[in-house]
Parts: C-alpha cells; sequence; structure tokens
C-alpha cells in the first residue's frame, strides 16, 4: 500500500513543489499542449512538478510512456510518447534509454519488461491494475484449451505476463479481427474480452470464436440505449466507440476503432462534434491538436489508470522504486506470443 503523507513528505524535504504561475508562464510551450482542457490555475499547480519530472528524466537517462488514457498534465506535461499499450511496448525496444517510467497501468509495464529486459521499467502505482487483465489467470487458459481442445489461444495484450505466456499470439483492439481471420484453425479462443471477441465474431463469421467471460468496467457501461438518446439530443454529433464496448454499442456507433484507431479518425474526418464512447482522457489529450472538434458528452473514467499522477512519478523516479520484473521463464514464453503477434501483424501489412 501506499504512504502518501510519508512520500509528500519526502517529495518537500527535496523539492520546491508549491504552485507557481512565474514557472507556469516560463513553460507556455509545453502547457499549450492542453489549454482548453487544463485551466492556467491547474497548471500553475502542475508546472512545478513537470519541470522537476523533466529534469530527472535527464538526469536518470529515462523515458516517461504515457498511455491514451493518462491524464493531459502527464500526457503532454511529461511523456516522451504517448500512444496504445502495445506503441508503447514497441516504443520501449528502440529508445536508447536506461530507464522506462510507465504510465498506464500494471500489465502495459510487464509487457515493456517482456520486450525490454534490459531495461529498469518503473511502475509509479503498483495498484494500478486493469478488470481485464485481472480476469483471467494462466488456469483460465488451461481450462479454456480443455473446453475447446486443439483451438489455438489469442489473448488480447491486456493481460498479465502469466496469461501471455499461456497463450498461443496476442492481438490488440486493432489487429484482433486479422490476426484472427489469419490462423489456422476453424475455432479460435479469445481471451479476456468478451466483448472485443464478440465484435470480432461479427467481422470475422467464417470463424467460430469462443471467448472468456472478462470485460472492461469503463466500456462495458454503456449501452446502445444510452448512444440513441445522446443521437437524439445532440443531431450531427459523429459517435465514436472502442471495441471493448458491448456489440450492440458498436453497432450503434458511426465508427469503432482502438485508442490510436480512434485519434486517426478524428484527425482525419474533423467532424463539428464527435463523442468518444471510451476513456475520459481521450479526448482531453486531443482536443488541443483539434480546436475545430467540439468534443461532446459523457465519458467514463478508468479508475486504474487515474491512479497514476504526477506526484506518484516523481516520487517513482527519484527513489526508483516500483521496478516490474517478470520471471524469466515466463517472460520468455510471454515475449513469443507478443514477437508472433508482432510478425503476423507486418506479414499482413497492418
Ligand atoms: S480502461 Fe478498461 S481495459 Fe483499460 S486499463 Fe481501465 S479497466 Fe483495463
Amino acid at each position: 500500500m501506499f504512504d502518501l503523507p510519508a512520500q509528500r513528505a519526502h517529495l518537500s524535504e527535496k523539492y520546491d513543489l508549491s504552485p507557481s504561475a512565474e514557472l507556469a508562464a516560463s513553460m507556455e510551450d509545453i502547457y499549450a499542449r492542453m489549454s482548453r482542457v487544463v485551466s492556467p490555475m491547474d497548471w500553475a499547480i502542475y508546472a512545478p512538478y513537470v519541470k522537476v519530472i523533466n529534469d530527472l528524466k535527464a538526469e536518470r537517462n529515462a523515458v516517461v510512456l504515457g498511455h491514451n488514457y493518462m491524464t493531459p498534465e502527464i500526457y503532454h506535461g511529461i511523456s516522451d510518447f504517448g500512444g496504445d499499450s502495445l506503441q508503447l511496448a514497441i516504443k520501449a525496444t528502440e529508445v536508447e534509454a536506461d530507464v522506462i517510467v510507465q504510465c498506464g497501468v500494471h500489465f502495459m509495464a510487464e509487457t515493456s519488461k517482456i520486450l525490454s529486459p534490459d531495461k529498469t521499467v518503473l511502475m509509479p502505482d503498483m495498484e494500478a491494475g486493469c478488470s481485464l487483465a485481472e480476469s483471467i489467470t494462466a488456469d483460465g487458459v488451461a481450462e479454456m484449451r480443455r473446453r475447446y481442445p486443439g483451438a489455438p489461444v489469442v489473448s488480447y495484450v491486456n493481460t498479465t505476463a502469466e496469461v501471455k505466456a499461456a497463450s498461443d499470439i496476442c492481438c490488440t483492439s486493432s489487429n484482433a479481427a486479422q490476426i484472427v481471420a489469419a490462423l489456422d484453425s476453424d475455432t479460435i479462443i479469445m481471451t479476456p474480452d468478451q466483448y472485443l471477441a464478440q465484435n470480432v465474431a461479427r467481422d470475422v463469421p467464417q470463424k467460430n470464436i469462443v471467448w472468456w467471460e472478462g470485460s472492461c468496467i469503463v466500456h462495458e457501461q454503456y449501452s446502445a440505449s444510452d448512444l440513441r438518446d445522446f443521437r437524439e439530443w445532440n443531431p450531427g454529433t459523429r459517435l465514436i466507440a472502442h471495441p471493448e464496448c458491448p456489440p450492440d454499442v458498436v453497432a450503434e456507433a458511426d465508427f469503432s476503432g482502438s485508442t490510436s484507431g480512434i485519434i486517426k479518425y478524428v484527425t482525419d474526418e474533423k467532424p463539428e462534434k464527435a463523442l468518444l464512447i471510451t476513456e475520459c482522457s481521450m479526448a482531453s489529450n486531443i482536443a488541443d491538436e483539434l480546436p475545430e472538434v467540439d468534443f461532446v458528452g459523457p465519458c467514463n473514467m478508468c479508475p486504474y489508470m487515474k491512479k497514476i499522477t504526477l506526484e506518484k512519478v516523481l516520487y517513482a523516479l527519484d527513489t526508483m522504486t516500483g521496478q516490474v520484473e517478470v520471471e524469466a521463464d515466463v517472460a520468455d514464453k510471454a515475449r513469443l506470443s507478443v514477437q508472433r503477434m508482432i510478425d503476423l501483424s507486418r506479414k499482413l501489412g497492418i
């Protein structure tokens, strides 16, 4: 468990982290990336943390990988690279840094460690989990194999290293349909997201797809009737859903795609009004780049992602605590599943 008061005491002894309008003004270039969604008053609070973290990164030869669901002060203030979980893990292998600070949830840090075993991977809050990753263990994968003998197991990247190690190949929400379609088997086991599996089953009708009953607590909350009501009350709004949403929600939307797919769609289409049916920070993080788009409507927050704060990132980098380790034999098997996905995606040109 985190001892927040002790962390705060440690940080305030070493650094001046009091709000500063002067410092905030001197970092106007960073603020410009989030000025539509972060008030000047909040920026004056964040700026001292952003300055100290960015200085420490240089000292430690560290990079920060920020998931699309991070808050704007993390995504734009301290992240060297932003993206979805797989983009970040691949980026972890490419950077020269000694230290990776994973601003996301625990399975993402594990994936970075699996792909970059020689780098130190820091997780600012070890309790930042994921309802999907926690829904299945390696025993669950074994149970599915018993139920469907001979069927290959395709596991979403939102899984623990142990589950990846027990699977045949991984997938992301952007390549799941193509990966499944390319496998040489009529029956395919997909874990752990039942809704992603059902959405893939609709797109790949030639396969018999069976699934584990996991779900994302953020995306399962949306309903098709919510979307119909919203469309009626806000005519002209483009509804854009993540494929972790239930299939009837996806069917009701104008477009469905992974977080990177959503960003590309909104950037290319520039709809006048858009409702992103996904985690709240997605819209916040692209709002300043797309001033012509009015991001409207309700969103759902991921409580796991929101465990990552500037304060926790600073503490992890300062003390080098929160190091993520994956046992070598598990990492070797898990790496095979991830690498098979990367290789197949390249072969398929996706
Ligand atoms: S948004 Fe859903 S899938 Fe992503 S980390 Fe949160 S619970 Fe997991």
